[in-house]
């Protein structure tokens, strides 16, 4: 990942009248961080709106610190070059442990490990965009086990010749930790939008809850064309799409989320899989599970990702909503009254149940 150095300084509005109480729901603070290699937006409300608004920063900038697999002072660049690393800090050691948790529970859909891989079509950063050969492809995939990497104390080690990549879940770390941010800062709400990762904290000051819309895929070029909108209040909503990164060769389009059966893109029917889930407590780890699940359920495509729904989705654990390529948009259950469809889109909904 490539890391901007520069924010921009978006808006800093904090509404205190002349010496008179703060109101807490006009109090914000809204400013804008390139990290990640996206751009992200955060709002935060309240008395202390500004100084939490900062200390989100201050942790996406700390994560990507660590887990950018570009940045040669990284942890995870030097676990990748060495294959082992033995001062692992409990954050790392904690995600790690996530990733391998998710590999499993997904049948290898997310696996960390896919990296050589995703190096191999350029997706890593830094490198040019190439269709590699079967055989490239092949050798590659021997690399790719998630259940080689041992997390073991403070030490970690990877299987001969395997690099990690956590892309497909550092937004979705960002997230929790954010919400802890937020709950010692007592934020009352708050709206974080990491490029496809939110965090809708309380709701709206007019009381009403966060509208999250869900891109389009069909439509990228327009930010404001939506395949529907969310409202959510206290949760995290995260989406995956191939839309999201791509580049095209010889008239076909080839985007950045990888099947580890095949090396390939995953071509699954899918055109792109939102997560949500409840967000109360950073130890739930509910915006990585999102994340996770979000880029391994557009992996296994609409039947898959259903089944898993239904194994584990219950009771409003997570929910989803799947844009597939033939132009339908399934909502499950406990989105049902959540979900609006845009009318111009031409998409069909669909209702799933337990
Ligand atoms: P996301 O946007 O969260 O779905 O994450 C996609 C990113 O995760 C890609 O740009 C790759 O860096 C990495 N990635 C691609 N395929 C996979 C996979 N099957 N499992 C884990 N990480 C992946
Ligand atoms: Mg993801």
């Amino acid at each position: 990942m490539k890391r901007f150095a520069a924010y921009v300084f978006l808006l800093a509005l904090l509404l205190t009248g002349c010496g008179g109480p703060v109101d807490p729901d006009t109090a914000q603070e809204s400013i804008q961080v390139l990290a990640m290699d996206t751009a992200m937006l955060i709002t935060t409300y309240g008395e202390r709106s500004p100084a939490a608004a900062y200390a989100c920063e201050d942790v996406i900038r700390d994560l990507e610190a660590k887990l950018s697999r570009t940045l040669e002072n990284s942890e995870v660049f030097r676990l990748n070059a060495a294959g082992t690393l033995e001062d692992l800090e409990a954050e790392l050691r904690t995600i790690l442990s996530q990733a391998g948790y998710y590999c499993q529970e997904t049948g290898g859909a997310f696996d960390v490990t896919v990296a050589p891989v995703v190096s191999a079509w350029g997706f890593a950063g830094g490198d040019e965009y190439r269709v590699p050969s079967q055989e490239e492809l092949d050798r590659l995939l021997e690399l790719v086990d998630g259940s080689a990497v041992k997390v073991n104390g403070q030490t970690v080690a990877l299987g001969p010749g395997q690099s990690i990549d956590l892309g497909a879940i550092a937004k979705g770390c960002a997230a929790d930790r954010i919400l802890e941010v937020l709950q010692e800062y007592e934020v009352p709400r708050a709206n974080i939008s990491l490029g496809g990762n939110v965090l809708a904290w309380g709701d709206r000051p007019d009381g009403t809850p966060w509208r999250v819309g869900i891109q389009d895929p069909a439509r990228v070029g327009e930010p404001n064309a939506f395949a529907g909108v969310l409202e959510l209040t206290d949760a995290f909503a995260v989406t995956s799409g191939g839309y999201q990164r791509y580049f095209e060769q010889g008239g076909k389009t080839y985007h950045h989320i990888i099947d580890p059966a095949t090396g390939h893109p995953a071509d699954s029917g899918l055109r792109s899989v939102t997560v949500t889930a409840p967000a109360a407590r950073k130890d739930d780890w509910n915006g990585t599970m999102c994340d996770a699940f979000s880029t391994a359920l557009f992996v296994m495509g609409e039947e898959k990702a259903l089944e898993f729904w239904r194994e584990r989705g219950a009771g409003g654990t997570f929910d989803l909503v799947l844009v597939t390529e033939d132009g339908r948009v399934v909502v499950t259950e406990g989105l049902a009254d959540r979900f609006t469809l845009d009318e111009t889109s031409g998409y069909a909904l669909e209702a799933a149940s337990q």
